[in-house]
């Protein structure tokens, strides 16, 4: 299909992904810097069409947030509040039993459980609330833990990486949802959020879980205080990772939402830049083969739009996200599926249903 390029740099990063080679940093850069939105969009849409031609997928899940109680406080992060501090809060073992009771009628495929560090707690409990969550939901997918998680559960419960893994793996635990790293970046790490994990150690655990068997996501969190080239060097650096462990199943762009966090002088990210981001990721990272577009973060009608812009995948139903809306996220706290897959629908594309691991759900 020939494109007819206003940016005529595109040419070559086209030109490229048509022989099926590698874009380089420059081409990255070049792709964050083009003001030829839809000449990228079109190369970023010839690429998720080749691989998943008009299918559109999204799951059917669950978030549980155990707690917000965290002893980091990162300063982009609005969640997490300090032990008895107004809002704060922790889900006994009973609790979450109640909230997956409250909606047990429903088919929910996936829980996705993430918290704060919350010293009160024990690696116990963590054992306890995958096992309990199984016994509630034996059909569903846990998906659960950052790796900044699995380090502190590491140290928590004396136990080595791996040693930690097997620990949650036999309690249940069979994905990650992959954030954490924010940006593979040390600058960024000491500005930001120098008492979480550094990326040198995230690349190390995920390097880990993959090993023991376990598929993760990956993400980036953009619009806060990090340069193109950082950006470009996060989805190298992924995509040198995915070369290795073929660990990731989909990349997740997360648009920064600053309301209430310590950084709540950056304004929104622009629908250009999210749509950028949601390209980029699509041509850089040519193997993997999922990208997603997270309507929390960017809207349900943006979501819509990245759908041509290189995402294949909308998430999830979600129910009840806390997260992302704690920093002022105006989007719904959970969509039906009749309401996702009419989204689906009005972008021009095929909704499918799908499990943790992308297989259609009949
Ligand atoms: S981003 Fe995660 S580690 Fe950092 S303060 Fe928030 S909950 Fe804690």
């Amino acid at each position: 299909m020939k494109i007819p390029f206003i940016d005529k740099r595109l040419e070559d990063i086209y030109s490229k992904v048509l022989n099926g080679s590698r874009l380089s940093k420059k081409d990255g850069i070049c792709i964050y810097k083009t003001h030829d939105l839809i000449g990228l969009g079109q190369i970023a849409n010839h690429v998720r069409k080749s691989l998943h031609g008009n299918k559109a997928f999204y799951i059917y899940n669950m978030h549980l947030n155990y707690t917000n109680v965290c002893k980091n406080r990162c300063s982009f992060c609005a969640y997490a509040k300090d032990d008895g501090e107004k809002g704060a809060y922790v889900w006994s073992i009973e609790d979450i039993e109640k909230k997956l009771l409250e909606r047990i009628d429903e088919p929910v495929k996936e829980l996705h459980i993430v918290g704060g560090l919350n010293e009160d707690l024990s690696f116990e409990y963590f054992i306890n609330l995958l096992k309990t969550v199984k016994k509630i939901r034996p059909n569903a997918t846990i998906k659960a833990f950052t790796c900044v998680e699995i380090d502190y559960l590491s140290n928590l419960a004396k136990l080595s990486i791996k040693e930690t893994i097997q620990k949650l793996k036999d309690a249940g635990l069979e994905m990650m949802p992959g954030g954490g790293a924010e940006v593979l970046n040390s600058r960024i790490h000491e500005a930001l959020f120098p008492k979480k994990i550094g990326h040198k150690r995230w690349l190390e655990i995920v390097k880990a879980v993959h090993k023991a068997g376990i598929k993760t996501n990956a993400t980036m969190l953009y619009g806060h205080i990090e340069t193109t080239e950082e950006r470009v060097d996060h989805l190298i650096s992924l995509r040198d990772l995915q070369d290795e462990t073929h660990g990731f199943s989909a990349f997740i762009p997360l648009a920064f939402h600053s309301k209430n966090t310590q950084m709540s002088h950056i304004p929104s990210t622009t629908a250009i830049d999210d749509l950028k981001n949601v390209a980029a990721a699509r041509l850089m990272l040519d193997n993997f083969d999922h990208i997603k577009a997270y309507w929390v973060m960017i809207g349900e009608k943006l979501a819509q739009v990245a759908l041509s812009f290189g995402a294949d995948d909308l998430d999830g139903t979600i129910i009840e996200e806390k997260i992302t809306h704690t920093a002022g996220a105006t989007s719904a706290t959970g969509l039906t599926k009749d309401q996702m897959e009419e989204m689906i629908i009005a972008a021009g594309f095929t909704p499918v249903e799908r499990d943790s691991f992308y297989n259609p759900i009949k």
